[in-house]
Order: structure tokens, then sequence, then C-alpha cells
């Protein structure tokens, strides 16, 4: 077969996560696509795969994704007649202490949630099923029945397979060794073996796929690491439906396979592969056994299961695979180029995701729009930051090392750290700050007070600074609090065709007078939210834009590929202004005190935007609250923040001025009814169904992206719709996920979850959903109840904020 000289879509890679993609672009779109494989189909990654397939993450969209994959292993052989080796054995995950069992507890809610059924079993139960094991040690186990296995290889050509049958062309021993390119798209594909014209690329080359990138000019931030397993002699007494096992808290994992087991390990010491390029010519190839290494695990297996200690080691494996920084994978649309999708960075569950995950890049790349909410593997989730070697790969190195680690709720990354410091770190660190990361920001969570020692320590209850934030929480609630938000993502759009560009993108009124500012969300054809930010018009030509901090790369990219062209230009200016955002009834005393501006509410009303003078520098004052109080956002020239806090501090004492933290954040923003991106609102959810329909200008009859899709919801019966939910059980902990009951009836799960100072009580969100519609008489009628870590707990509904009326002083 020789190469064509145009395709419209190139697929590279010929691996699961390609062979997948190529079969869902031809098989669902009729697409004109041929896969391109530099050496032969599965000789990276995945011929060495052990093949376990289990399906619950803690995302929602991804675990929808591995249930994919699961029913289109079930189904292909029939389609292709080449057999995948999927076997639904289910999968046990042990534990052995009663952190673990909380979480298998959450797991199980978690998967309730997501509409999958998992059991929490006895020590008894396990050996019943395992007779080889010894579950002396148990506190008991977690079963999925519906997990299983697969033959790697073998899906992978059965997925080839079935693409060819579709009409998709594959070829082997073809390597791309660069691209033409105009500006920022890729107009051919330049092989070995000639060149290919196209239209869009996807790149599906696992450990490759990041020098793939950098031929295309993006940055694909993964790091292969060695992984091994070892495959023994038959066992006997070993039955061939054995369910997979993971032993967590010995660090390790199991599967049949021939009679005999496949045991392998996630250690707190893994070894990273090279930082430079991988070879091009490494097909079918291993690394050196490495006994040493793993020896760690052998010890733990054979405690496990005493009869290893004197089976037969067949061949032990130890491959690449890559892995990325946060441990999930990366699929989507590349920001530096026009027509690159990508698939790669499988995290060692490229065959379990590659079913669904190949689904919804095929969608990706035709749609232009991701299927479904894939935040959390969507490569827009990345910065610059990313493009340094020695951090991804160490914070990639520890993402690895917590594999099997206890999921402590609000747990922090420590590699790579502080990377990028506000100005006032030093000052907020002599304040006893505790400091989180995103996106490479160090930033104050919360505050120790004298007395107490400024660090995390977790726990599966209430942590250790669930006090202290407390107070923080109650002075902006009662005096004034600072907060150091220098880390939002901030950008201007000018130029005279500013205003017109933004009110395509914009579903609220955002071309208002100057002066003004405005919160908005930014919808995508299905009028789902994808983003959701404010836009304060600084002068008729000139917005300002912020929005959170781990959004950057995303909402500046979907604003660029959104703009309507002629004068428009979009400038990230996140590094030019540090922001304090100054929260509080008494804020108006304090910022009067240090600015000659009047900053009376009627000079200075809720909503708008000021130049204001402090310590000698000229801010941004947006008026403007996420906490449900009186309060300034004030952006200031970054090289002034140091001087402009000093002088807030200084002239706050007397109204007990003090800076506070994210956590309090969260608690008051819970309180006050403020949804979240990312988990409250997502492209999953429309401003209709999240309760935002007051901030969409369907009244107004310009054309907004999105308006097409709510327009056909107006009107309508909804099926889901946002509610807040409250707990009086103090011991209650809420961490999102937990299923939501309606007279008993699964209705939905949490999105979010956490406690709420001020009404005393813990406090989720999420959507309840009917097929027959979500009228405020559904919602309300109902009795309600929160499966909590798999207890039913009652809860009590609320379609408005929690806080009391005379709390409620934001518009004073
Ligand atoms: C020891 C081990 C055990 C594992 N166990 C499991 C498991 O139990 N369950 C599970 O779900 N996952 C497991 N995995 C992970 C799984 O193997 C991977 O996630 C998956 O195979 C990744 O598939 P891929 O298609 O992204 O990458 P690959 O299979 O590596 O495919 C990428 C392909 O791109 C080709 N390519 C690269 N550059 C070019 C170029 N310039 N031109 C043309 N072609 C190019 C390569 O030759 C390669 O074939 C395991 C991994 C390891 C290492």
């Amino acid at each position: 077969m020789t190469l064509p000289a145009q395709a419209q879509i190139i697929v590279i890679g010929g691996g699961i996560i390609g062979c997948s993609t190529a079969y869902h672009l031809a098989r669902d779109h009729k697409a004109d696509v041929i896969l391109l494989e530099q050496g032969r189909l599965t000789s990276g990654s995945t011929w060495h795969a052990a093949g376990l397939v289990g399906q619950l993450r803690s995302s929602a969209s991804i675990t929808r994704l591995l249930k994919n994959s699961v029913e289109l292993y079930k189904t292909l052989a029939e389609e292709t007649g080449l057999e995948t080796g999927w076997k639904m054995t289910g999968c046990l995950r042990l534990a052995t202490n009663e952190d673990r069992w909380i979480e298998y507890r959450r797991l199980a809610t978690t998967a309730r949630s997501f509409g999958m059924e998992m059991h929490l079993i006895s020590p008894e139960e396990v050996k019943a099923m395992w007779p080889l094991m010894d579950v002396s040690d148990l506190v008991g186990a977690s079963w999925l029945p519906t997990d299983g296995q697969a033959s790697p290889s073998d899906i992978t050509q059965s997925l080839a397979k079935g693409a060819r049958m579709h009409g998709a062309r594959i070829f082997e021993g073809v390597r791309v060794l660069g691209f033409e390119m105009d500006g920022n798209r890729i107009t051919a594909v330049k092989t070995n073996d000639g060149v290919v014209r196209c239209e869009k690329v996807v790149n599906c080359g696992g450990q490759w796929a990041r020098q793939i990138g950098v031929m295309a000019g993006i940055n694909v931030p993964l790091q292969p690491v060695k992984h091994q397993y070892i495959i023994t002699e038959r066992l006997e007494g070993l039955a061939t439906d054995a369910p997979t096992v993971r032993d967590p808290d010995r660090r390790t994992y199991f599967k049949e396979e021939v009679g005999g087991l496949v045991m392998g390990g996630y250690e707190p010491n893994p070894q990273a592969w090279t930082t430079g390029d991988v070879p091009d010519d490494w097909e079918f190839r291993l690394f050196e056994d490495d006994f040493d290494h793993f020896e760690q695990h052998t010890a733990q297996a054979v405690a496990r299961i005493p009869a290893l200690e004197t089976a037969g080691i067949k061949q032990m494996i130890n491959g690449p695979e890559s892995f990325t920084p946060d441990g999930n994978f990366i699929l989507g649309s590349a920001p530096e180029c026009a027509n690159m999708y990508v698939g790669a960075g499988f995290n060692a569950f490229g065959i379990a995701a590659g079913g669904g995950a190949g689904w919804a890049l095929a969608e990706w790349v035709v749609g232009d729009e991701a299927p479904l909410d894939l935040w959390a593997v969507d490569i827009r989730r990345f910065s610059n930051l990313h493009q340094d070697r020695q951090w991804v790969c160490e914070r990639t190195l520890e993402a690895y090392g917590k594999h099997y680690t206890i999921g402590f709720p609000h747990e922090e990354y420590e590699s790579g750290r502080p990377y990028i410091v506000s100005p006032l770190y030093e000052r907020l660190k002599a304040h006893r700050a505790v400091f989180g990361s995103k996106l490479g920001w160090e930033r104050p969570n919360w505050y120790a007070p004298e007395g107490m020692e400024p660090r995390d320590i977790y726990s599966m209850g209430r942590q250790n600074w669930f006090g202290p934030v407390g107070e923080e929480h109650a002075h902006v609630r009662e005096a004034v609090g600072l907060f150091d938000q220098s880390s939002f993502a901030k950008y201007e759009v000018t130029g005279a065709d500013a205003a017109e560009s933004l009110d395509w993108i914009c579903a609220n009124d955002v071309v208002k007078p100057v002066g003004r500012l405005t919160y908005t969300q930014l919808l995508n054809s299905r009028g789902g939210i994808e983003a959701d930010l404010t836009v304060a018009r600084l002068v008729e030509d000139r917005f300002y834009i912020v929005t959170g901090t781990g959004f950057r790369t995303h909402d500046a990219a979907w604003i660029a590929d959104h703009l309507r062209g002629g004068d428009v230009t979009l400038t990230d200016v996140t590094e030019e202004f540090g922001t304090l955002s100054l929260m509080g009834p008494k804020a108006r005393k304090v910022l009067g005190s240090v600015t000659g501006a009047d900053v009376s509410n009627e000079e200075f009303r809720f909503g708008h935007v000021r130049e204001i003078a402090i310590a000698g520098h000229t801010v941004r004052a947006l008026r403007v609250t996420y906490v449900g109080e009186l309060g300034w956002e004030l952006h200031i020239p970054i090289g002034a923040t140091g001087d402009v806090f000093d002088a807030l501090m200084q002239a706050g004492r007397p109204h007990g001025l003090r800076p506070v933290g994210y956590r309090a954040l969260e608690s008051l923003r819970l309180e006050k009814g403020y949804r979240a991106w990312g988990s409250d609102i997502t492209p999953n959810d429309t401003p209709f169904e999240a309760g935002l329909g007051w901030a969409v200008k369907l009244r107004k009859n310009a054309p907004f992206m999105g308006r097409a899709a709510l327009e056909a919801q107006a009107g309508k019966p909804l099926t889901k719709r946002f509610a807040g939910f409250t707990v009086d059980d103090p011991d209650v902990v809420l961490v999102g996920r937990e299923t939501i009951l309606r007279n008993g009836e699964t209705v939905g799960y949490l999105t979010s979850g956490g406690y709420g100072y001020t009404v005393g009580k813990s406090i989720g969100y999420g959507y309840v959903r009917n097929p027959e519609g979500v009228g405020d008489g559904f919602l309300l009628s109902g009795d309600y109840a929160l499966v909590v870590a798999n207890d039913v707990v009652p809860a009590k509904i609320g379609l408005k904020a929690f806080l009391d009326p005379q709390n409620m002083r934001v518009k004073n």
C-alpha cells in the first residue's frame, strides 16, 4: 500500500490509543483517516501492558470513558472476528487499616453516584473468592464486579482491524519526521516515506508524543517511567476467572494469566527513564530485569499470597510507560497549534482507557469541541510551567509514588515547590501562612495561629486546619480579611472590534458602558459552560478579564479560538498584576482610609471598576465578591503589590484586618452559593440547569455562542437542576461525589462539599436529575438524604444561598 498524497485526518501512533481513535473516526464519522506507525502496531508501550481494566476514578467523565471501554471490549470481537481476551473477572481492592476503609466507603459511594455497583465485603468473603490469599490483616475489601482484564495486543489488533473494516488505512514502518506549517497550522506531515497533506493531526505517539509535539511547537508534558511486573509459573488452586486484585497498602496488584499470576506494583522510589528524547528504534523492547528494585514488591506480594514463595518466575517485564504530573492522561486540542490533537500520557491505565478515550478524541477532532466535560484530562490544564522538563519529571515521580497511597482530602503535592511566588510570599510566610500550589503558584491556604505548627496534617475526618480556617471565615463575615489572589489569570482584549468579539463569546451582556464589570459564562455549542469569569470594560476598546488560576491556558485558548477576527487582540497579563481581595463588612472603612477616591456605595457601586490611588500607585479596583460580603478586588502593578499590602494592613489595623487563605474562601463561597467552574459548572451543564439563567442575555437579540442550544432548552422542563444541601450532623464530612437521595431514590451526586462556619453546617451542591422535569415543586417536595462514605444521612435542600438575610451585605 502506498502512502496517499492527502488525507483528511492523520493519526500518529499504532498503540491502543491511536488504533482506537482511528477506529472511532472511521466507524462513527466515516472520516478519511490514515494511521502512521513507525514500527509495528503495539510495539511501543501497548504490547507489554499487564491488561488490568479498572473503571472507577474520582472524575465522573473519566469513569464514563472507562465504562465505554468495557462496553466496547465486550463486543469488539463479535464485530471484527479478532478476540480481545476480555474477561469480566471483577476487581478486589484490599484494605488493611481504618483510613483505607473510609477511602473505600467513599469510593463505594462515588461508584453509586456514577451508576456503578461496588460492594464492601468482609475478609471472609475475600478468602472465599480468593482462597490463596492471606486475609489475616484485612479490615475488608471493595468488590467491583464489572471490572476485568484483557489482552492489550489483541484488543489493539482488533481495533485496527475494525478501523480498516470501516475504511481507515493503516501504514506500519512509516515514521513521522516533522510537519509543514502555515503559521500555527499543520498543512502536511513529513515522513520517511513522503509527505502527506492533511487537515488535522492526532498525536497518539505514547512516550514519543512529547517529541512529536515539539515538531509542531506544542508541549505534551509527560515523563517515561520504568514500570515492572513479573509473570509466575502456574499456581496450584488459582482459578482462571480469579478477580484482579489491588492491594494498595502493600503497593501491589495481581491478575491471573494462564494459571499463573501477573504481579506488579507502584513503588515510592520510581525510576524515570530519559528526560531527553526517546529513541526512535525502541520497538518491542524492554529494559534489563531489575530484581533489586522489584524486591520491595516481591516481599509484600509473598506476604499476601504465600504460595508465591515457591512459585517460579516465568518472565519479568520492565517497560517504559508515560506518566504525567497529575496522574491523569492528556487529551484534546493543543493550545499552541490550530489542528493538532493529543491522546497520550496514560499513566498505566491506557488499556483500561483506550476504548473510551479513542471515542472521545474522535468526537473532539471532528466536532472541534470536547463531547463532554473532559477538564480533568484536557491538555489545556497545563501552562508554561510544564515546559520545564525537570519540574515535570519530579512532579510526575511524586504522582507515581502516590498511586497507591491513601487519598486524603485536600492533599497537596510537595515536589517542585516553591515555583512561582507572589510578591507577598515572604510577608505571608511571616504571618504563618500554610501554602498550597496551583499551576505552579504558591497560594496561602490558611494561617496557623501562634503555638500551632504551620503545616497540614491530613486525616479522613476534620483536619488540623479546621479550627483556624473557621476563625478566618468568621473574621471575613464579621470584620474584614485580605486574600492574596495574585495567581488569578488575567487577560486584556483590545481593539476596535473587541466589544463585538466579546459580545459573541460571552453569554452575558458585557458590552456595557466603560467602568462596568460583568460576571459571565462562555458557552460551547451545546450551551455547556466552558468558562466562568468577569469582564471589565476599562475604556471603549479595552476589556480586562479575570479568571481562576488553574484555567489560565484553557480560558485564554477558548477566547482566542473564538475571537471573530478584525481588530481584536488577546493578551495574557497575569504576571503584570498582583491581586488583593479586601472582603468583609469593614472593607469600605479600610479602603477609604488608604485612598483619596470616593468609595461610597453611591460613587462606587457593585459591578463597577475604577482606577484609584493607594500608597502612590494606581490600582484597578473591581467591586465584586466571591464570598458574599462587601469587597473589592484590587489589581495592582505587580512591583507595587508589597507597598499596597503594607498600606492596607497598616490602615486596617484598627478594623482588625488580617490575611485570610483559600480554604476560608471556599467555605465562604459555599455558604453564598457561588458556583465553581470545573466541579459545580462544567461543559456538561447549561446556565439554566446551573441556576445562572439570570446571567444570560437571551432577551437581547444579539447572537452569541451557545444561544441556539439555550433557546432550544428555554421554556422546556429542565431534566436536571443545581441545588444546595445542608447536613446538621457535625461529624459528617462532605468532600464531593456523595450520592443525593430523594425519597430514597438516587437523583444525583454532590459536585462540591465542605463546611459553612457561619451557618454551622456541612454544605454540598449538586444536580438533581429527573427525566420528567425538575421544577421547584419537584425539588421542594422530596425528602432528601446524602450517602456519605456509604452511610445515609438526612439532608435539607436549599434553592437559595444558605446565609441568613442579615449576613447578605454585598450590595450595601
Ligand atoms: C509494565 C506495564 C504494565 C502496564 N499495565 C497496564 C494495565 O494493566 N492496564 C492498563 O490499562 N494499562 C497498563 N499499562 C499502560 C499501557 O501499556 C499504556 O498506557 C498504553 O499502552 C499506552 O498506549 P499508547 O497508544 O498511548 O502508546 P504506545 O503503545 O506506546 O503507542 C505509541 C505508538 O506511537 C508510535 N510512534 C512514536 N513516534 C512515532 C513517529 N514519529 N511516527 C510514527 N509512529 C510513532 C510508536 O512506535 C508506538 O507504537 C502498562 C504499562 C507498562 C509499561
